[in-house]
């Protein structure tokens, strides 16, 4: 039985919980097929609302900690987002009744915080292509500690408890405490089972999972590690942080984000990857770049030291790294 037994996990538990299901409302009542692929004002919505309702439930409960988030207020304090501001603020009044266009702001820009020895850090929505398409995103929040992560929790409004995509049932959270293993339940109650990654050796059998959006990453190269692992299978495409919850249940074997050759020079950021990481290492998985370090959350707001990101259910780790360095994946691409 999982036991949130400290006050960090039983609060990171409840704000990716509401958080989720904030956007989940948001998206039922704003998305639209027509405005799928034009209109963008739906997941602007979903994300600043998601912000301003886990920044104001951090300043209450842990006053001291810093937040680093994805989003500033900047934007949303332009006229022509008039309309947007006063969208989020119906949602967050619908919690916090006193919530005001000003008081979201101040509580969005509590999310520029400064990476220290201890941070919280929050990306509202990952994946806002699936939040607009209807498929996988997730709230995901994490806390860091001397560099390393040390809680991650998940809210994944369309995936099941046993995180397989579910896209419209009851959503789930899952949750990993350094040395205390990996656990979901269902999104809004419910027990928590424990997680584990698969236990596939074999290069022949496996899964691989990679980003829906073929410009975030590097859709040719990803063909050829298939290729190299022998794999008969095809890659499972996928949206946001969800990809590492469905390897840390065992859904797939290996996860690789590869640098996309029309970005060369692009750095992940910490809120993509803290929350995500931590479940696969704490459900028996493996994570490092594609170079085979590890991950250093103590740069700042980007894993600068890193080049992309490999993850695994750690039988299969070194075989990866190995086909990364025989089909060059295992550094930045020259670029277009
Ligand atoms: P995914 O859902 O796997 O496509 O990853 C989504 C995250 O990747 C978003 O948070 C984006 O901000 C981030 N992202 C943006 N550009 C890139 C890129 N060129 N390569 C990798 N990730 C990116
Ligand atoms: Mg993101």
């Amino acid at each position: 039985m999982f036991d949130p037994y400290t006050n960090e996990a039983k609060f990171a538990l409840q704000a990716v919980r509401t958080a989720a299901q904030l956007c989940r409302r948001i998206q039922k009542e704003m998305v639209t097929e027509a405005m799928v692929k034009s209109d963008r004002s739906p997941v602007t919505v979903a994300d600043f609302a998601s912000q301003a309702v886990v920044a104001r439930m951090l300043q209450e409960k842990f006053t001291e900690d810093p937040l680093v988030a994805e989003e500033d207020s900047t934007s949303l304090r332009t006229p022509d987002q008039e309309g947007t501001l006063w969208a989020v603020t119906g949602y967050v009044s619908a919690l916090y009744p006193e919530a005001t266009p000003e008081t979201i702001c101040e509580w969005i820009d509590l999310g520029s915080g400064e990476p220290s020895s201890r941070f919280w850090v929050l990306d509202p929505i990952d994946g806002t292509k699936g939040f607009l398409r209807g498929d996988q995103y997730v709230v995901a929040l994490a806390l860091v500690e001397n560099g390393k992560v040390v809680l991650g929790a998940l809210g994944c409004p369309n995936l099941s408890r046993e995180m397989e995509s579910d896209v419209g049932g009851v959503g789930a959270v899952a949750i990993a405490v350094r040395g205390q293993g990996a656990w979901a339940a269902d999104m809004e109650n419910g027990s928590f089972a424990e997680i584990r990654v698969s236990e596939r050796s074999d290069p022949t059998q496996t899964h691989v999972l990679r980003s829906f959006a073929a410009e975030h990453t590097d859709t040719d190269k990803i063909d050829q590690l298939i290729a190299s692992l022998g794999t008969a299978y095809p890659p499972i495409l996928m949206d946001s942080a969800a990809k590492y919850a469905i390897l840390a249940a065992g859904g797939g074997d290996l996860l690789f984000r590869l640098i996309s050759p029309q970005k060369p020079d692009y750095v992940e950021s910490i809120w993509d990857q803290a929350a995500g990481t931590i479940l696969v290492t704490e459900a028996g998985g493996r994570v490092s770049d594609l170079t085979g370090r590890d991950l250093d959350f103590s740069r700042g707001r980007q894993l600068r030291e890193n080049v992309g990101v490999l993850a695994s259910n750690g039988l299969l780790h070194a075989a990866a790294l190995e086909a990364l360095r025989a089909v060059g994946a295992d550094r930045r691409p020259e670029g277009l």
